[in-house]
């Protein structure tokens, strides 16, 4: 079993001259142990995306300053302190990626592939955001993001969400995990809605926090995003953004509840669900789970369909939604998603003797010939019997191969079975490969 939590923290920033350099905090290192399981999620969300016809699309995880500006909003968290922003030697402003939805419309637009077009694209990748690092929130974090463009109806978004919803099944803890909904509205709606907050919160004043109080004047519908217990329940009572709906915006989102409710999913209309970045808008949705303490929205996601005019081009509608990973492996310990993880190799060649090493390189490099699949791992060192022993058990290989002096004389190889109680066989060389073949499609899943 890999070691939880599946990657080893950064825990200093700190280093002196003659100490060792250590990881930036936040930023954190997947050693092999842990980048297994981090490889079986990513097959799996590739073999998911694709089952809904998306395609990949990769970006630079560094882009100019203002694309994030522009799309995330200047009065955002993300934008006011979390962003890792540098002047380049030219003076150019540039930023790490902080999220992917801004890069992908970039892209869209620069490469021209959203004009009169409908895509449906996917990413993964690192994301940084200069946050205080504590369990689930890091600086260095990984989400798969989905984007489609060029569809306007409430449609796409259920199928997004649907695609998380198998996810969380197939990995097993679907029954842990919560899906809010709310609509935003157009610009109009949430215009009119603004009035009614900031009035509200004006007659509140003293009870406000320093952040409320700046985002009054800014960005009031924000302030429903605070996350200071002591303004909760003046935010319960604030005027709600549905009661100020447009007709074609309640008519998505009971559209969206439609093919939810057929789709038999359940979730929570969640008045004070606003989202973290000003480019939302009519759906948003979060899944959230109570098993990860604070830290426990692993996805969300929603409509902007704003966007892509907003970064200079055609008015195309989109939505999308991007994941936490690292949230999404912390679910998953103790899950049989992870106990059914393989070790690094099915097979270990054992030999003994100069003779045998060098005619065991030659048959190894046969058998990955033969069988591509294989993973297959050659004694490396020399060792006694004992010692090799050890480390094919260690490989979490099923089978040991021997090779030594009388096998070579005889054109045979000792196969050992080290998963189950069975005798050990001697067979030809030539059927080595045949018989591996056939033993590991009946034992793998
Ligand atoms: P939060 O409210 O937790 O700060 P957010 O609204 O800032 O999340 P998004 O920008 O919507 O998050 O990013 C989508 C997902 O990415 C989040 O739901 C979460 O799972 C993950 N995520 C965001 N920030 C971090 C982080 N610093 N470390 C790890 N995961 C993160
Ligand atoms: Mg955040």
């Amino acid at each position: 079993m890999p070691r939880l939590p599946y990657f080893r923290t950064a825990d200093s920033e700190n280093t002196t001259l003659s100490a060792k350099i250590q990881a930036i905090k936040g930023m954190n290192d997947f050693l092999p142990e842990h980048t297994v399981l981090w490889q079986k999620l990513e097959q799996l969300l590739r073999r998911l995306t694709a089952a809904y016809g998306y395609s990949e699309i990769r970006t630079p995880i560094v882009e100019k300053t203002a694309l994030f500006k522009r799309s995330i909003g200047e009065v955002t968290d993300i934008v006011e302190k979390e962003m890792y922003t540098w002047k380049d030697i030219n003076d150019d402003s540039l930023t790490l990626r902080p999220e992917g939805t801004a890069s992908c419309v970039r892209a869209g637009i620069e490469q021209g592939i959203l004009y009169n077009q409908q895509q449906k694209l996917w990413y993964m990748g690192p994301m940084f955001r200069r946050e205080k690092p504590q369990k689930g929130r890091y600086r260095q974090f990984h989400q798969l993001g989905v984007e489609a463009f060029g569809f306007a109806g409430p449609d796409v978004d259920v199928e997004q969400i649907l695609l998380t919803w198998r996810l969380w099944k197939e990995l097993g803890f679907a029954d842990r995990v919560e899906l809010h909904i709310n609509s935003l509205g157009q610009a109009e709606s949430r215009a009119k809605h603004r009035e009614v907050l900031v009035e509200y919160f004006e007659q509140n004043i003293d009870k406000l926090d320093e952040d409320s109080k700046r985002r009054l004047t800014s960005n009031p519908l924000r302030i429903l995003d605070s996350k200071n217990p002591e303004m909760q329940s003046l935010i319960e009572e604030a005027p709600k953004l549905v009661d100020y709906l447009d007709d074609e915006s309640q008519q998505h989102f009971d559209g969206l509840r439609a093919r939810l409710d057929a789709a038999g999913l359940p979730y929570t209309v969640n008045h004070r669900l606003v989202r973290g970045l000003d480019y939302y808008n009519r759906t948003v949705f979060e899944w959230i789970t109570n098993d990860l303490g604070a830290q426990g929205t692993i996805c969300g996601g929603g409509r902007y369909d704003g966007l892509v005019s907003q970064l200079g081009a055609q008015d195309t509608p989109a939505c999308g939604f991007a994941m936490g990973l690292e949230r999404i492996i912390a679910l998953l310990e103790n899950k049989p998603f992870a106990e059914q993880l393989q070790g690094q190799a099915d097979v270990y060649l054992i030999t003994m003797g100069e003779d045998a090493e060098i005619k065991a390189t030659v048959l190894a490099e046969a058998l990955r010939s033969q069988t591509p699949s294989l993973r297959l791992m050659t004694n490396l060192g020399g060792g006694n019997y004992k010692k090799q022993f050890k480390k094919a058990d260690r490989s979490g290989a099923r089978i040991a191969l021997i090779l030594g002096e009388d096998e070579i004389q005889q054109q045979t190889i000792g196969v050992k079975f080290l998963r189950e109680q069975r005798d050990q066989l001697t067979m030809k060389q030539e059927e080595l490969s045949d018989f591996l073949d056939g033993y590991l499609a009946s034992t793998t899943e």
